[in-house]
């Protein structure tokens, strides 16, 4: 959760507001190489592909430094699809796992010479009227299985509008034949923020069950949902051991199937939650009768994730990190309860100080909106030693720019 290879200190904090403006993403290139070893290691033991879930952090640049490090992307939106070309993604590197989106939008991946994971079997049968076997097709499967930090993560169980429904092959397997299509590739995503390795091995012991009844299999997606550490001393995913354990199962399920298959990861969380650091500053302490706010220049508007998934963020007061310790809560200027942290023993914040919030690395800019008319933030890479501007931050006009102006005749108005 702290472990960024930035140093910091309350001068680069300062350094960095003063260059690039506050509030401030300040990305660390260090700790997403760290991450993508990590989960390489972990699972050496088996042929490994790993796709980095673009959707977590939406800037090319980052996706282009993970595309050096040698990761596939997973695309959930056609535009993403189109920006992962653009970073220098090969089509075949790219699979596109949507959901809810109509036969169009998977025709347009196609055409692109993306690989497609298709996740409801209308649409299949759709696109096996057009292709026949023309084109290879994933299938994303929901194994029903109750798994994920928050319901709004969940996405592998009964009720979840996700995949193809494993009390549903019967059926599928009527589609496929008919139209002769060539299924080489499951898939499975059951959520985020899954801690228990034994979660994971249930999963994919299902998933391979099933794959048994597909001929064509080149690889099996197991999704992500890795847990990383938000607060000191956090428990996260023990990637070590669900490598070794997945890749133990992984390959003998390749024995039983008689070829060697490619197991593929799409994490987001993993590599990029602690390589993000979210500079903001201290406008108003206000103290009421009942609590002690911290009033900072940013809000739900750039940082949702406290509200919307009851996430904890560690916080560190940067300008005064030997202050005496005070209870806080630390909210936004939103008008809207835009609470990032309760109870908060931070070290004394004063007016004009800087606070880090970590783990601001996935879902946080990628989540970000102009709501209140605020403009978003810029965002700074480090790399190589340097602090390098890859967004800028919005101007005014960057709210008036999509927006037309009509005129109209007032007097005709009743
Ligand atoms: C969001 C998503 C991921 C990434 O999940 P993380 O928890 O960020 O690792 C992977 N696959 C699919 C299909 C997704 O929608």
């Amino acid at each position: 959760m702290d472990q960024t290879s930035i140093v910091w200190s309350s001068e680069n904090a300062e350094a960095l507001v003063t260059e690039f403006g506050s509030p401030l993403f300040v990305y660390d290139t260090v700790v997403i190489e760290r991450q993508y070893k990590r989960l390489r290691q972990a699972f050496n033991r088996c042929a490994t592909r790993i796709h980095f879930a673009g959707k977590s952090l939406s800037n090319v640049n980052i996706w282009k430094f993970i595309q050096q490090l040698g990761a596939g992307f997973d695309a959930v939106s056609i535009e993403e699809v189109k920006l992962a070309l653009h970073a220098g993604f090969d089509p075949r590197e790219i699979l596109f796992t949507p959901n809810s989106v109509g036969l169009a939008e998977y025709e347009e991946a196609i055409r692109l010479g993306v690989h497609i994971n298709v996740d409801n079997l209308s649409i299949l049968e759709e696109l096996g009227a057009i292709y026949g076997d023309r084109v290879p097709i994933g299938i994303r499967i929901n194994p029903h299985i109750l798994a994920g930090g928050n319901h709004k993560i969940s996405t592998g169980h009964i009720d979840s509008k996700f995949g193809i429904s494993v009390h549903q092959m019967r059926h599928l397997h009527r589609i496929v034949d008919h139209y002769g299509l060539r299924i080489d590739g499951l898939h499975m995503h059951t959520g985020s923020e899954i801690l228990d390795v034994q979660v994971f091995l249930t999963g994919a012991q299902i998933l391979l069950d099933l794959a048994m009844d597909f001929p064509h299999l080149e690889y099996i997606d197991f999704g992500s949902g890795f847990k990383v550490a938000y607060k000191p001393n956090d428990l996260e995913t023990d990637i070590e051991e669900l490598g070794e354990k997945m890749c133990g199962l992984f390959n003998e399920f390749c024995e039983n199937y008689g070829r060697e298959l490619e197991l593929i990861f799409e994490p987001g969380k993993f590599l990029v939650s602690e390589a993000g650091t979210f500079l903001t500053t201290s406008q108003v302490i206000k103290q009421t009768t009942s609590t002690v706010f911290v009033g900072v220049d940013s809000g739900l508007n750039h940082f949702i994730r406290p509200m919307f998934y009851d996430s904890y963020h560690h916080i560190d007061n940067l300008s005064n990190p030997d202050g005496k310790q005070r209870i806080y809560s630390v909210v936004g200027y939103i008008c809207e309860t835009d609470t990032f942290a309760w109870d908060r023993p931070l070290p004394e914040v004063r007016q004009g100080d800087i606070l880090a919030f970590r783990n601001a690395g996935a879902y946080v800019m990628s989540m970000a909106s102009n709501y209140n008319s605020r403009l978003l933030p810029a965002e700074v890479m480090y790399i190589n030693g340097e602090y390098r501007l890859i967004r800028r931050r919005q101007e005014l006009n960057d709210l008036l720019r999509d927006q037309i102006e009509i005129e109209w005749n007032q007097n005709a108005l009743s």
